[in-house]
């Protein structure tokens, strides 16, 4: 009789389990064991008869090599067949991971997986959990391990694998911050086996706080007039959902955050407002009560436009007002789509019906309205084109973005702005100063409304 596979010992002696048989039915490289067994219930009672089939795995190890001076993860591509069994994409990016010898330490395991499968030599090892993937049917049990290295620039860092065995592993080196947004969007598919996903087991409260969440790609920054634009779901939560890109401008300079839909198969949830979230993020607010699109769904992202045209309208207008009150501070403002206001500095304003006259006057002569990024050192380096600014640029950005409404050389407005704005000024169609209100000494409040509409 064939001895007993060392990977398919029988099961241990339990107090509460009677064992009434233990055959292995299959003897590969993993063997299958069908145990029959009783067992002792929460009341103290026996169980009636079972029969399970258990796959014997032993351990296994994965590894998460991390820099902590880049702040940078390495991850690996590979084929896995049952994956395509399971109806997903069979090249799957996962951590380096593989399979304990009987009778080798889990952190032998780790130094060799990753050598072989990313190239790496972390100078550290740190246990982050074991755990059980499979405990309905397989006894493997996986150790998690961060592992200390340096890490080349993001991108691809090469092939590896034994090629005798017919390994061949593509690792990819990425921002810490990007696989984070990566597991939010479900690309992690596993880590070895049906693994979970360890990068945020390694910093969970990271994951927790929207930290290391990638940037939102801001599709209205280089068209305002985009109405829709297709993106995929990082998060979602009655807290707002999170989109790798959007259309929706988010509250911020007075300009009310954008209304809409996303759209997806099968379902829709009415944005209410789109705000700022943590590290550059827009969250896009459910209305209430509303569904919410599954993570990692492709949505249509559509604005309700005409709100959001009149709101580019009027802050086009207003950066109108802004030239023919030249001197004058701006201390506050705010967008509406039925009316809107800018507060200035100023001890003494011009009447209401000279600046109507003058506002539709340069709406009429359909001046083009552009825009430019400049750094921080070209502003300096440019003394003219800060006494030309109207509002001085925020510092620390690094960037900034310059609105100019008019020619180049000789402009109506230039000032640094993040909303959006109408084409050309004719665009704005008429406007009327309805109300100058003074609110304090210096500070001057002037209402603007879209005329005839
Ligand atoms: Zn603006």
């Amino acid at each position: 009789m064939k001895a007993r596979p060392a990977k398919a010992p029988p099961i241990p002696a339990h107090p509460g389990v009677t064992v009434l048989e233990d055959e292995v039915v299959w003897d590969g490289r993993f063997p299958l064991q069908r145990v029959r067994f009783t067992y002792a219930r929460f009341d103290g009672s026996q169980s009636g008869e079972l029969v399970w089939e258990l796959w014997r795995r032993h351990a296994g190890v994965a590894v998460l090599p991390y820099d902590p001076v880049a702040d940078s993860v390495a991850l690996i591509e590979q084929f896995r067949l049952p994956a395509l069994a399971a109806g997903l994409d069979p090249i799957m990016v996962e951590c380096p991971a593989g399979l304990q010898e009987i009778g080798e330490a889990p952190e032998q395991v780790a130094v060799r997986e990753t050598l072989e499968e990313t190239g790496l030599s972390p100078d550290r090892f740190e246990l982050i959990c074991r755990t059980m993937l499979m405990q309905g049917g397989c006894d493997e049990t996986m150790h998690y391990y961060a592992a200390r290295v340096r890490l080349p620039e993001p991108g691809a860092g090469g092939e590896y694998g034994l090629l005798d065995e017919h390994e061949n592993t593509r690792v990819l080196v990425v921002p810490a911050e990007q696989a984070f947004a990566m597991l939010d969007a479900n690309q992690n598919h596993e880590c070895d086996g049906d693994g979970l996903p360890l990068v945020a087991a390694a910093s969970p409260g990271a994951a927790a706080t929207g930290m290391g969440v990638m940037p939102t790609e801001l599709l209205y920054r280089d068209d305002a007039y985009a109405r829709e634009a297709t993106a995929t779901v990082l998060a979602a939560g009655p807290e707002g959902v999170l989109l790798d890109r959007t259309p929706f401008y988010a509250q911020a300079g007075g300009q009310p955050g954008d209304a809409g839909w996303l759209r997806w198969e099968g379902g829709e949830m009415p944005v209410n407002k789109a705000v700022k979230g943590e590290a550059d993020t827009v969250l896009h607010l459910p209305a209430e009560g509303a569904a919410l699109p599954p993570v990692g769904a492709t949505v249509t992202a559509a604005l309700d436009w005409a709100p959001r045209h009149r709101h580019m309208r009027m802050h086009t207008a207003l950066h109108l007002l802004c030239s023919l009150i030249p001197g004058a501070g701006v201390t506050g403002g705010q967008i509406g789509a039925e009316r809107s206001r800018l507060d200035f500095d100023l001890a003494a304003p011009p009447t209401k019906e000279w600046l109507t006259e003058r506002l539709n006057a340069l709406v009429a002569e359909d001046h083009a309205v552009g825009e430019r990024w400049i750094s921080e050192a070209e502003l300096d380096e440019n003394p003219s084109l800060v006494r030309t600014l109207s509002v001085q640029p925020p510092r620390g950005a690094g960037r900034i973005r310059l609105v100019r409404i008019g020619a180049e050389d000789a402009p109506v407005d230039l000032q640094p702005c993040g909303g959006t704005h109408v084409r050309a000024t004719a665009e704005i169609g008429r406007v009327e100063v309805t109300k100058l209100e003074n609110k304090g000494k210096q500070n001057r409040r002037v209402y603007l409304v879209l005329a005839g509409e």
